[in-house]
């Protein structure tokens, strides 16, 4: 006997679309009434009879970039020069597409007296801003620190605004890193240099048993789970998404 398993779909609407970085834009969704999920999930996108396709398909998966009180059903990419992409930008307000999900484990442990380390490269953003968001609103107890790493802050999607949470959320720390500041037109004051061993322990000394979790394109996913294991942090310590077509 087989069994069938429904997906969660729902169709939603574009609302707005914005720039939140440089070649980096962010989409706001209608969220129908009653759809729930947890900060750092991830949704299925289908467009509808787009007017261009390719042989990678009308469907993309991006992490839920808005938090759960939040209006609308947010995400954020990268605008590459693909026809999902292409079509996506041009097409009309009110567009309809095809939502699946919230899938996936990349959620805060339920346990706030442990630290919760947020490790994110680029794009690789989005499920914490999610979180931290929620964090804020919430009121959580969780400790949190968020490690961000770009190559430049022109590059770098919400850094005014998870900037800005730290003075609305007490148990929060933002270590945002440049990577490649010779190529940038904004002065920065802060860390420099991809996120390292050195800087995750000058600013972990008094974490209590840290959980991580690590987004962004698969080869920095890759290289910060190394590190990790590394430094003795156990694999069931660590959850990890990575942004497979980046
Ligand atoms: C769990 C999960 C969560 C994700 N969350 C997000 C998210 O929040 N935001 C987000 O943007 N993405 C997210 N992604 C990735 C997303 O699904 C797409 O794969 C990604 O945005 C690339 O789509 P695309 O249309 O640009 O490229 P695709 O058309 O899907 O092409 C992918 C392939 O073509 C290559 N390629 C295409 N264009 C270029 C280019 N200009 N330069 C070099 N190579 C190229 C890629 O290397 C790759 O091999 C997530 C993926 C997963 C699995």
């Amino acid at each position: 006997m087989s069994t069938t398993v429904t997906l969660p779909t729902f169709l939603s609407k574009l609302n707005s679309r914005q720039e939140v970085a440089e070649g980096t834009m962010v989409f706001r969704f209608e969220k129908p009434a009653g759809w729930a999920f947890k900060p750092g999930q991830f949704v299925d996108m289908t467009l509808l009879d787009p007017l261009e396709t390719d042989s990678e398909g009308n469907t993309r998966t991006f992490s839920i970039a808005s938090a759960p009180h939040e209006e609308t059903l947010m995400v954020a990419t990268r605008m590459r020069d693909t026809a999902f992409k292409r079509v996506l930008r041009a097409m009309p307000l009110a567009t309809t597409v095809k939502i699946e999900g919230p899938f996936g484990t990349l959620i805060l442990q339920n346990n706030a007296a442990r630290a919760a380390v947020l490790l994110a490269g680029g794009i690789g953003i989005t499920p914490f801003r999610s979180m931290l968001v929620h964090a804020a609103n919430a009121t959580l107890s969780h400790r949190m620190f968020l490690f961000y790493s770009n190559r430049r802050p022109e590059d770098a999607p919400f850094l005014d605004e998870l900037q800005a949470l730290e003075g609305k959320h007490q148990h929060y720390t933002l270590i945002a890193t440049m990577t490649e500041m010779e190529k940038s037109h904004r002065p920065w004051h802060g860390e420099m240099g991809q996120i390292s061993k050195e800087i995750l322990s000058r600013y972990l000394k008094d974490a209590l048993s840290p959980s991580y979790h690590i987004a962004g394109p698969p080869g920095m996913v890759k290289g910060l789970h190394t590190m990790l294991t590394e430094i003795g942090v156990d694999d069931a310590d660590i959850r990890a998404e990575e942004f497979a077509g980046y």
